[in-house]
């Protein structure tokens, strides 16, 4: 390559990495044809049996969320429906190769004209299972991805990810990509840095790249002043982690002594298991759309989840969303197809449209509230009628659980300040228990620049002073009628924003857990 490229893009888990550059989408290897039918038919079972094999080991480590996702995958592997037709095709005369790619392609362009959502959105999963075979066939697993590489791609599948080996660094550069992705989740959780959105400018780069996944950026093919500047951005990051470790154990505070809640986001229920709860306030936001991966869970289900969370804290409060399907979290058959998702169907507009899914999850809350301090909240709510109606179903089933007896506490119900008809007119929701700032999506509808979208992603700032006076007067409206504001979205996270937001008059925020060292020491180096 001629000369550095410099690129930038989102930060979807926060670091640093130097290293040699993988390319993802690189044509893999070519395959060396066994002769007969019977050495092909042999080729291909050991491949799949490799495949297999190395899913079965993930599946042992893995936790939540990406165990799902590998177990499908594995029981779909196993399935003759699926590898049927290529054993077939070999019987034909077709090389092993050939034989899986053409028999797997017609499967997955089943799946992508499928009438149902569900189906298509498996399409993903049939490739990832493809490639798994492809590359044990041409004797190119996961192991060929050399030790600290930057894996750069369009995207990345979940399986790759866990079968890549972080412990000698790394990191994630994605052309396209999204930090509400499930990668990007996985990446959060094992502290592997990840950019996304980056464009396709760098297609087929080789060589050394810097990643900063702290800004959101890479330098492929560096030069020495550039290698000397991410070191210095690297060290001084390391050191600011080293050193927020030490306010972890305390209560958060500013230089001068005012308090600031920090409580932690989660979304899969395994994710308490790595927080220590009294190095947080509690859980200020529990995203639960992510319980909706694959199949809309039961209410035993969710309400296991949701208890799980509530006990976990012991007594700390736990603020559940109610599910926020759609936008970049598109739920399989439940979220509908839409040309603008971010402008749709989401959130509560999808839950009072399908009151039999929301029931299900309202009583759910309501039996999990026993079990501790629950508060629940509606996400995407851009009118009072929303959450009037909402609250009403609340209502309902509370009433119809008392009726059959079943233990259960109606929660506080409060509402995301997310769409900016909320922020701008709060005392239209002056009903409401309590409010908690989205500024991911504040910023985005403020800004009209998508959250997942690189190119725009400078527009995309909570530093912008529209965006920032918008909270000031939620936090000054909540704070005149008695009505608690939090900040859950990931700036209050983020140690560059947080003194603009406690400026803003903010005292509440819900962050990352990885960000939690790093948010209190941000908030003690504020001044006041
Ligand atoms: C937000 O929008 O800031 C938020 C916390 O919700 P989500 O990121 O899940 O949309
Ligand atoms: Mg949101």
């Amino acid at each position: 390559m001629p000369g550095p490229l410099e690129l930038k893009g989102i930060a979807a888990s926060p670091g640093y990495a130097a290293g040699p550059v993988f390319d993802l989408d690189r044509p893999l290897g070519a395959y060396v044809a066994k002769g007969s039918a019977a050495a092909e038919k042999a080729a291909l079972e050991d491949a799949i049996a490799a495949a297999s094999a190395s899913l079965a080991d993930l599946i042992a480590a893995a936790e939540g969320e990406a165990g799902e996702i590998l177990e499908f995958q594995l029981a779909m592997i196993e399935d003759d429906a699926l590898t049927g037709p290529a054993f077939a095709a070999i019987e034909t005369g077709l090389p092993a190769d050939a034989a899986w790619t053409s028999a797997l392609d017609a499967e997955i362009a089943g799946y992508e004209t499928s009438d149902e959502e569900y189906f298509r959105a498996r399409a993903a999963d049939i490739r990832d299972i493809r490639d798994q075979v492809f590359r044990a066939l041409v004797s190119e697993g996961g192991a060929s991805v050399p030790a600290g590489a930057i894996l750069h791609g369009d995207d990345i599948a979940p399986t790759r990810f866990l079968q890549t080996d972080w412990s000698a660094g790394g990191g994630i550069a994605l052309k396209s990509g999204s930090s509400a992705s499930h990668v990007a989740m996985l990446a959060r959780a094992r502290g592997v840095p990840m950019v996304v959105g980056l464009g396709p400018a760098a297609n087929g780069v080789s060589g050394e790249a810097l990643l900063d996944a702290e800004h959101g950026g890479i330098v492929f093919a560096p030069t020495d002043a550039e290698r000397r500047r991410f070191r210095t951005a690297a060290e001084a990051y390391a050191a600011r982690r080293e050193k927020a470790g030490d306010f972890l154990g305390r209560p958060a505070a500013t230089k001068s002594g005012v308090p600031v809640r920090v409580q932690v986001n989660v979304a899969d229920p395994s994710d308490v298991e790595r927080i220590d709860i009294a190095t947080c306030d509690g859980v200020g936001l529990m995203r639960t759309e992510f319980l909706f991966g694959k199949v809309l869970p039961d209410e035993d289900t969710q309400y296991a989840a949701y208890r799980r969370v509530l006990e976990w804290a012991g007594g700390k409060p736990v603020t559940i969303r109610t599910a926020d399907a759609g936008g970049d979290k598109p739920v399989p058959g439940y979220t509908v197809e839409e040309t603008n998702p971010f402008l749709g169907l989401r959130g509560i507009r999808l839950s009072l449209a399908r009151p039999d899914v929301f029931r299900v999850q309202v009583r759910a809350l309501l039996r999990a509230g026993m079990h501790g301090t629950l508060k629940v909240m509606f996400p995407m709510i851009a009118v009072p009628e929303e959450y009037a109606r909402a609250r009403a179903l609340f209502v309902e089933e509370a009433a119809a659980l008392a009726a059959a007896g079943v233990a259960h506490m109606m929660p506080p119900l409060g509402i995301m300040v997310e769409v900016p008809s909320v922020a701008i007119a709060p005392e239209l929701f002056a009903e409401v228990a309590f409010f908690s700032i989205g500024s991911n999506d504040l910023t985005q509808y403020v800004m009209a620049a998508a959250r997942d979208n690189g190119t725009v992603a400078a527009l995309n700032s909570v530093h912008n002073p529209a965006v920032l006076r918008l909270i000031g007067e939620v936090a000054a409206f909540g704070q005149a009628n008695g009505i608690s504001v939090s900040l859950c979205g990931d700036a209050g996270g983020d140690p560059a924003a947080i003194p603009a937001l406690l400026a803003a008059g903010l005292r509440d925020l819900s962050v990352a857990p990885a960000q939690l060292a790093m948010a209190k020491a941000a908030i003690a180096e504020v001044a006041f």
